[in-house]
């Protein structure tokens, strides 16, 4: 089985490009890369202000990491760099439902990390400090106080807990916002690549697509694991290096909780159908890549702190990097028609581990199938935070990306940052936090959590 059936298909895609019916425009304000929630949100965002704006998406909406996400709108956690952005983010979430007039699935019930003994506990806790920092109502539950939220929660030694954490389901939430950027005036194209862009007088000018080129002031690369791609074809340096996540869907089953619950053997969130996305809490993998050599060591810093979860692998994603060039001529196929939907394989022995660990969960959940299972790319930049900014010496151009394994719940709130740029508006210190430019100036490089 794959993630196919949970993602909006071909089928379903009410973007997808069709040459009787849409045209692309001669001229937008503000062009996009990419139709991931960060896209997505940018065109929502723009469009909402007036300005005009085309999303340009290679394969389906929410195609890509978006769409196969755990689906945690997530405060709990954060480093405080980006605990401020997705503070703003949740508040954009609740308001989209009305905004939209979907259900998108958006719910607040909380995030739970859960602790099996006391040191972990009190390892746990010390975030604690950063949600007091930002005022954000965050509490650690001794064993006793778990069972208000969590059905069997006696087998833990205790958590820390967040209420107003929320979850949406990443099936639904994307279209939603690209259906609400299009009804707001946004032109959005699914099945059609950006294969470059062009300048004049060192400010972007035009993006290329495979259906012909679109003259813009502002280009906005939001282009998820293939920014480092894009961005290297300009000579842009992006440091991001791709990880791979195992997700499951479960059959309805048990309400054991009403939000979302991480600990290091497994995470579950409870979805509106019913049943649970679930996932191992503490194991992804990086298949080297040519450029995991390249960045080793601004990746390092990460890798000691405690970023253990990763597991290093090596075979055919290399040779594959290996033979994707570097540079293409933008009127043949680019590499990101060959690959439309990047849809890696989920890992068998992690799909095994996870239903050993459900099955020490708790007996309502230990028989649930797995009605769907699916691999996600994530892609994460040095320090494991985003990457939103200008790009020195192409006047017009941003990127939005490094989101790092937790750029759904913060992709409403960087799609508006996005637009603020664009708009020349934006909060000066979110610009400064999220500048590409930190990987290069000798900043050190501190890296947030993993989860
Ligand atoms: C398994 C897994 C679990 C996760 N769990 C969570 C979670 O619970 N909570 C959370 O907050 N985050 C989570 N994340 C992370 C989150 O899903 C991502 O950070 C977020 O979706 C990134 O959004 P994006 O718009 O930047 O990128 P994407 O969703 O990857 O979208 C980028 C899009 O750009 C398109 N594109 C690329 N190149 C071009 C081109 N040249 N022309 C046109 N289109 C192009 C791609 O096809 C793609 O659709 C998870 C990710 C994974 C994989």
């Amino acid at each position: 089985m794959s993630g196919e059936a949970q993602i909006v298909g071909t089928a379903t895609d009410a973007f997808a490009w069709d040459a009787t019916a849409n045209r692309l425009p001669a001229a937008v304000d503000v062009a996009i890369i990419g139709g991931g929630i960060v896209g997505c949100s940018a065109a929502f965002y723009l469009a909402r202000d007036g300005v005009s704006v085309a999303l340009f998406e290679k394969g389906r909406i929410a195609g890509e990491q978006s769409g196969r996400n755990w689906g945690w709108v997530r405060q709990q956690g954060r480093s405080p760099v980006e605990l401020p952005l997705m503070m703003q983010s949740l508040r954009l979430w609740q308001a989209l439902p009305s905004e939209l007039g979907e259900d998108i699935g958006f719910r607040q019930g909380g995030t739970l990390y859960l602790a099996e003994d006391a040191a972990q506990l009190e390892s746990l806790s010390e975030w604690l400090a950063v949600a007091r920092q930002h005022g954000l109502e965050s509490r650690l539950l001794a064993e006793r106080e778990l069972d208000a939220v969590l059905a069997g929660g006696d087998r833990w030694a205790g958590a820390i807990f967040t209420p107003s954490d929320g979850r949406a389901e990443p099936g639904r939430a994307t279209p939603a916002i690209a259906r609400g950027a299009a009804r707001a005036g946004a032109r959005v194209f699914s099945g059609t690549a950006v294969r470059g862009i062009e300048t004049a007088a060192g400010h972007v000018s035009a993006v290329v697509t495979e259906q012909g080129t679109v003259s813009a002031q502002t280009i906005v690369c939001a282009a998820g694991a293939w920014t480092r791609l894009f961005c290297g074809s300009l000579d842009v340096d992006v440091p991001q290096l791709p990880v791979l996540g195992t997700v499951a869907r479960t059959a309805p089953a048990v309400q054991l909780l009403d939000g979302q619950a991480w600990s290091p053997a497994i995470a579950i969130r409870r979805r509106v159908d019913g049943g649970y996305t679930v996932a191992h809490g503490g194991s992804s993998l990086h298949s080297l890549v040519p450029a995991s050599f390249r960045y080793a060591v601004k990746y390092l810093p990460a890798l000691r702190q405690g970023h253990d979860s990763l597991r290093l692998g090596f075979g055919r994603d290399f040779f594959r990097a290996l033979a994707t060039p570097s540079r293409w001529a933008l009127d043949a196929v680019s590499p990101f028609e060959r690959e439309r939907v990047l849809d890696p394989q989920p890992e068998a022995r992690v799909l095994r581990q996870m239903r050993a660990a459900l099955c020490r969960w708790h007996p309502g959940i230990a028989e649930a199938p797995f009605v769907e299972v699916w691999g996600g790319m994530m892609e994460a930049s040095p320090d494991v935070l985003p990457i939103i900014s200008a790009v020195e010496g192409i006047g017009g151009f941003l990127v939005a990306t490094g989101f790092s394994g937790h750029g759904f719940g913060i992709g409403p709130g960087a799609g508006r940052l996005v637009a603020e740029m664009a708009g020349g508006g934006a909060d000066a210190a979110a610009v400064a936090a999220f500048r590409l430019g930190r990987f290069f100036d000798g900043s050190p490089i501190r890296p947030g959590p993993a989860i």
